[in-house]
């Protein structure tokens, strides 16, 4: 799942909480208006990428991850995106060649992963304001609903109660070093995690398994009937660069038919797994486009210019961290340079 494991700054270089941050929004607390001002002046495109939006009474849950947001923060955002620019969907911007990098300020609005929660909490704020949006999914969890591996460890590493009957050096490893799932192949890891994720299925609170588990093709199909977008985040949201070159290959190829067969559409976005940098490279770009798709995203913080490459857009992601005026920092690129070098991308 998560993009980003967004629990510290070395972990996550996009972290919305570090208290870096706290003392740019002491330094910065400029007003809206200028913060949209500043924002419209770039007249390009902005990505936000969103993981997962739960319920206002489970904001302190342990179990919740922080780049997660909840349903007031969303709306108070959407609300704040509508107000700053013209919202897009991205399968527009990018379908069509003709249409590409319209220079006006826009905002596009993405999502990674998709659990379950997302479509109970994020949707009804979507339709209610009128905002079209991209979701990203992984086609052999919407099949097997199985949980992403990120969501797995870290429900072993809240309650590690549960690993007890089925532990194994190599999950003892992975729970230890909250990151270090992301390094290995797909295949080794679905095996180590196959031992577990039974238990977590049924040890772990319901109410996190009911709001992590992916969603359904009929959910999916419920997206694109109300005007959203749907596009590819791999099969089994494998991190591109950490699998063989002929897994890569299958990885996005499969997942484009997928999409296709399952909800006889053609997929036109995807995002890249992980989405840093080093995550992906440019024969990942093109096996993308050989599959089908017409534009990939990053999570490379920036603004979409024409220069922006068509397979590497940059976005900004959002997390629980991002309050009200954060939020708007974040939109009007005051903060993209710092992200960029907590992310690593300079
Ligand atoms: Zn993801």
């Amino acid at each position: 799942m998560a993009v980003q494991t967004l629990s510290t700054p070395t972990q996550s270089p996009n972290h919305p909480h570090d208290k870096s941050q706290k003392s740019v929004e002491r330094r910065f607390s400029p007003s809206r208006g200028i913060l949209r001002s500043v924002f419209r002046a770039r007249q390009s495109l902005r990505i936000l990428c969103y993981h997962g939006v739960i319920a206002d009474e489970l904001a302190g849950a342990s179990w919740v991850p922080g780049y997660f947001v909840t349903q007031s923060q969303f709306r108070e955002q959407m609300q704040i995106v509508r107000s700053f620019a013209q919202v897009v969907r991205l399968a527009d911007q990018f379908g069509i060649e003709s249409k590409r990098h319209v220079a006006t300020p826009q905002i596009a609005v993405t999502f990674d992963d998709v659990p379950a929660c997302t479509f109970a909490y994020a949707r009804p704020v979507l339709n209610e304001l009128g905002i079209p949006a991209s979701f990203y999914v992984s086609t052999g969890l919407v099949t097997s609903r199985r949980m992403p591996a990120a969501e797995i460890v870290q429900l072993l590493r809240t309650f590690p109660r549960m690993q007890k009957d089925a532990s194994s050096p190599a999950l003892d490893e992975i729970c230890k070093q909250p990151n270090s799932h992301k390094t290995l192949g797909i295949e080794t890891l679905q095996r180590i995690l196959s031992r577990v994720d039974g238990q977590v299925l049924t040890r772990a609170p319901q109410e996190a398994v009911h709001a992590l588990k992916p969603l359904s093709w009929l959910q999916l199909r419920t997206l694109i009937d109300e005007g959203h977008e749907v596009g590819g985040h791999t099969v089994d949201h494998a991190i591109l660069s950490r699998q063989t070159r002929a897994t890569r290959t299958s990885q996005v190829s499969k997942c484009f038919d997928d999409i296709r067969q399952r909800l006889n559409i053609e997929p036109v976005g995807f995002a890249y797994p992980n989405g840093g940098p080093g995550d992906f490279d440019d024969a990942d770009a093109s096996a993308i486009a050989q599959a089908g798709f017409k534009y990939a995203v990053s999570t490379e913080a920036g603004f979409c210019t024409k220069s922006s490459p068509s397979f590497a857009l940059p976005r900004v992601c959002v997390g629980m961290g991002h309050t009200r005026m954060r939020f708007m920092l974040e939109i009007s690129g005051l903060l993209d340079k710092r992200r960029r070098r907590q992310q690593g991308w300079i």
